[in-house]
């Protein structure tokens, strides 16, 4: 028996109750109605009590795009673990190395991949690579980073301090200096009263904030290219070109968070690919090693490399001067090449692509079906519906109905996304985002579930 499943399921609950303290959650799995996860395979999960789910969250939180079970991974990271599981990553290894030439084919105009372990670091390592660039070639006066009103990038004090989102934030400033918010582009809620060239006027918002600020003063601009956790938000037509090119005019660093968007999510190897643009900063996590691993990525072009290395004798500190403990430590790299391997292998890019469309297609039936549903939105297997009391007024639902649904789903044996309860500006928001090796009866299945949970919510209000 192994050391994990001698204990009693009874005991494992009260071990939970009594001591764990769960994410963004008041209270224990317990106290709050949520599974303790026993086993996954491919997007079927199961929990402890023996319930079954068809996991259309990608395990809560955009992860496991190669879904689950996936044995090639968890032999490829055991056989590297035990050829060599640790060493620090200011000398080489074969993973790291691999993977990261893997990687830069799927990237073309980048070149170098700084390796850590979660999405939130690999976002600190960006803005750090932006204020080390600062000090160097501006004589510390680059160092502003503006980042989008709804964007989230990470739970540090830094990426927090780079977050669009009040809720996330409060109470725990005070922050960061030198990171600017400017508004979203978000069209089913526009600024303007008219929506046409919609993009190029939001990506002009962008502009008026760079030169209030001083574009001497900016170093670089940080953005979701499709926002995840503010609301699954795809930018419209024009908007991140428009973006690119104000960057360009004012010599402002362009960084792409693909923490979500990376890997396949959108029916492409990256979100940003859809919108012919050139990054020089691009980080990622998540579906790097779809949970087998904790790994992420901050990758650049090599002339932000060349930045920051070491320009002449005066400037014995001037290279990149970052490390964390396991990035590139080799679990990681070794599962991301296998992971990277099996999208490949299966065509997990264009199976995202065409399932993501099936997907948009039955949602906009439903929306045709359910006046509730006020807005249907996303890109590949990132796709979300928004909901509102009528269509004229968009006034958000109160969150006790997104909650509904996403509790009817689950009591139907389906998984789905939902902003955090916490989240008063997005709490109307469903996300739903399958394993890229989602199958055609498995989008089925999440639409007539989702059908059956909007026709018990209209039987509940009608009846209310
Ligand atoms: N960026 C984005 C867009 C994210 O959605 C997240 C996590 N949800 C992060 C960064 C932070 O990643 P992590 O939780 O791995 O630090």
């Amino acid at each position: 028996m192994s050391l994990i499943n001698e204990y009693t399921n009874h005991e494992i609950k009260t071990f939970d109750k009594d001591h764990v303290w769960h994410h963004l959650t008041p209270g224990s799995a317990a106290d709050n109605g949520l599974p303790v996860f026993v086993k996954g395979q491919g997007l079927d999960l199961w929990d402890i009590d023996g319930n079954q789910y068809l996991d259309a969250s990608a395990g809560g939180v955009w992860v496991t795009n190669t879904g689950y079970g996936r044995k090639e991974i968890v032999d490829a990271i055991s056989e590297q673990l035990l050829d060599l599981n640790f060493f620090a990553s200011a000398m080489g290894n074969k993973p790291a190395a691999i993977f990261a030439s893997h990687l830069i084919d799927k990237m073309p105009g980048m070149n170098r991949v700084f390796y850590s372990s979660s999405g939130s670091e690999a976002n600190e390592k960006a803005f750090k690579m932006v204020r080390q660039i600062s000090h160097k070639k501006y004589a510390g006066k680059k160092s502003k980073i503006l980042y989008r009103e709804r964007d989230y990038h990470g739970t540090t004090i830094a990426a927090l301090s780079a977050t669009g989102q009040s809720q996330r934030r409060d109470q725990f400033g005070p922050f960061v200096p030198d990171f600017v918010e400017f508004p979203h582009c978000f069209e089913y809620r526009s600024q303007f009263e008219e929506t046409v060239d919609y993009g190029v006027k939001a990506a002009q918002l962008m502009e008026d904030v760079i030169l209030q600020e001083g574009p001497d003063t900016v170093g670089a601009v940080i953005i979701e290219p499709i926002t995840a956790g503010g609301g699954i938000i795809t930018p419209p037509e024009g908007y991140l070109k428009a973006v690119e090119q104000i960057c360009k005019k004012h010599n402002v660093l362009l960084i792409l968070d693909e923490v979500v968007c990376g890997l396949g999510r959108t029916g492409k190897w990256f979100g940003y690919q859809h919108y012919d643009i050139q990054p020089d900063i691009v980080t990622m996590a998540k579906g790097v090693a779809s949970g087998y691993a904790a790994i992420s990525c901050t990758v650049t072009t090599e002339a932000v490399y060349k930045d920051l290395q070491e320009s002449d004798n005066t400037d014995k500190l001037g290279y990149f001067r970052d490390i964390s403990t396991y990035g590139g430590c080799l679990a990681g790299p070794a599962a991301a090449i296998a992971n990277m391997n099996i999208i490949e292998k299966e065509n997990l890019i264009e199976n995202s692509a065409k399932m993501g469309d099936l997907l948009l297609v039955g949602l906009q039936e439903l929306k045709t079906k359910y006046p509730i549903i006020g807005d249907v939105r996303g890109k590949g297997l990132l796709v979300g519906i928004e909901l509102v009391t009528d269509s004229t007024s968009k006034q958000p639902v109160d969150e006790t109905l997104a909650i509904s649904i996403f509790a009817k789903c689950k009591q139907a044996g389906l998984l789905i996304g939902r902003t955090n309860r916490s989240f008063a500006e997005f709490n109307n928001i469903l996300n739903m985002s399958p394993a890229l090796c989602v199958t055609e009866a498995q989008i089925q299945q999440i639409l007539t579930t989702l059908d059956q949970a909007f026709s018990d919510l209209t039987v509940d209000l009608t009846q209310a």
